[in-house]
């Protein structure tokens, strides 16, 4: 199959404009026309970040975000909050466990989502604490974290918060100055429209202090060395420039739509893929539903990951299987960055076909009803 739907979260579609921008010829760096742009990438990630503080970027995928994260912030033996709800939270630890940190983890059940009162009690009793490190949405369950309670707990201590926003960004609402989140990590293949070889964070002054104090190793991802090319709207090292050519066209595209009323549009599309599986007899796995992602329990007798594999390979529609112990229970479904009402539609209209091709009873055109009927709720 030639043609190929993109309905993971991540990578996910990239519009033609982006992939236009990125066929042109390279320019060098070091030069005004690059530092130009550099400049009005900066501020069109702050917009996107909600946030009046630097957001870095780093030529790596998001993980590459998520190690400097640990690495420039914090020192051995130093103790931190992890909240292990998926295999993203898992992420964390691992990164963490590398650097010698002490990590008290909070574990929740797959499809949950954490409490903040409960990470207020962790910090009571743990004085020593650095740092909690959470996600915006787990992308692996597709539940969505209630980041603005969990700052509540932690902004006005003198630790950080950290959250992996990589796939909710642009989705799932995070006002990061108004919420007080200190680190807030992103990447270029979810919400931002772009290929995979961005990561995005955007760091707080209480995290600049940190910095100052933190001794752990590192080169590449030196973010000081980082900040100080940043005010010169500049990079220490040679940038991803095809790939910041095309994010100042995604950041246009976000502008020109609104943060806001992109955040509105995919709590409908969200909304909408969820009736769509239920109209199917299918449940929704998460508790607390992500708008950047959705997660359905695939039926009993079909294996998620055969239910995906024939999708991509009889119809050119890509969708996701779970992770670890749900690979063969739940199927993903994005609805992020470039994807759009038409992408839903036809990959719901397959799903329904492969579905039926796998032994499962579907009234051919029932979930793409349903997401007509919601999406055209409120449409005069
Ligand atoms: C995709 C994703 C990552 C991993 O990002 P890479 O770009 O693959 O390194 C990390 N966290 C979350 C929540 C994600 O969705």
């Amino acid at each position: 199959m030639e043609r190929n739907l993109l309905l993971t979260p991540g990578p996910s579609l990239v519009p033609f404009l982006i992939r236009e921008t990125q066929a042109q010829e390279i320019i060098h760096h070091r030069t005004k026309e690059f530092r130009e742009i550099l400049g009005k990438v900066n501020l069109g990630l702050k917009y996107v970040f909600c946030t009046r503080n630097p957001v870095l970027i780093l030529s790596s995928s998001g993980t590459g975000a998520m190690e400097a994260s640990v690495s420039n912030f914090l020192s051995a033996k130093d103790t931190v909050i992890i909240v292990e709800g998926g295999k993203f939270g898992e992420r964390w630890k691992e990164i963490a466990l590398k650097y010698n940190l002490e990590v008290i983890s909070y574990k929740i059940e797959w499809g949950s989502a954490p409490e903040a009162g409960y990470i207020k009690d962790l910090l009571d009793n743990h004085e020593e604490v650095k740092a909690v490190f959470t996600t915006l949405c787990e992308t692996s369950t597709a539940t969505v974290y209630d980041i603005e309670s969990i700052a509540k707990v932690t902004k006005d201590r003198d630790i950080l918060l950290v959250v992996d926003a990589i796939s909710g960004l642009g989705q799932d609402k995070l006002l990061t100055d108004e919420w007080g989140v200190d680190i807030v990590v992103s990447g270029s293949q979810k919400g931002f429209m772009l290929p995979p070889g961005l990561g995005f964070l955007s760091i707080s002054d209480k995290a600049r202090d940190f910095m100052n104090h933190s001794s752990l190793p590192r080169y590449y991802f030196d973010l000081g060395k980082a900040l100080k090319s940043y005010e010169k709207n500049d990079t220490p090292f040679t940038p991803a420039i095809s790939l910041i050519t095309g994010l100042e066209v995604a950041l246009n595209l976000i502008k020109r739509e609104g943060l806001k009323e992109r955040w509105e549009k995919f709590c409908k599309f969200a909304k909408a893929v969820r009736a769509a599986a239920k109209a199917l007899g299918l449940n929704p796995f998460s508790q607390w539903p992500s708008v950047s992602v959705t997660a359905v329990v695939s039926p009993e007798k079909i294996k998620s990951s055969e239910l995906v594999k024939h999708l991509r390979n009889k119809y050119g529609v890509s969708i996701a299987a779970g992770q670890a112990d749900f690979k063969d229970k739940i199927f993903r479904i994005a609805h992020m960055g470039a994807i759009e009402e038409q992408d839903l539609v036809v990959g719901f209209y397959f799903l329904e076909k492969a579905l039926k091709d796998l032994g499962y009873k579907v009234k051919a055109g029932v979930s793409v009803q349903k997401i007509e009927e919601i999406l055209s709720e409120g449409v005069k």
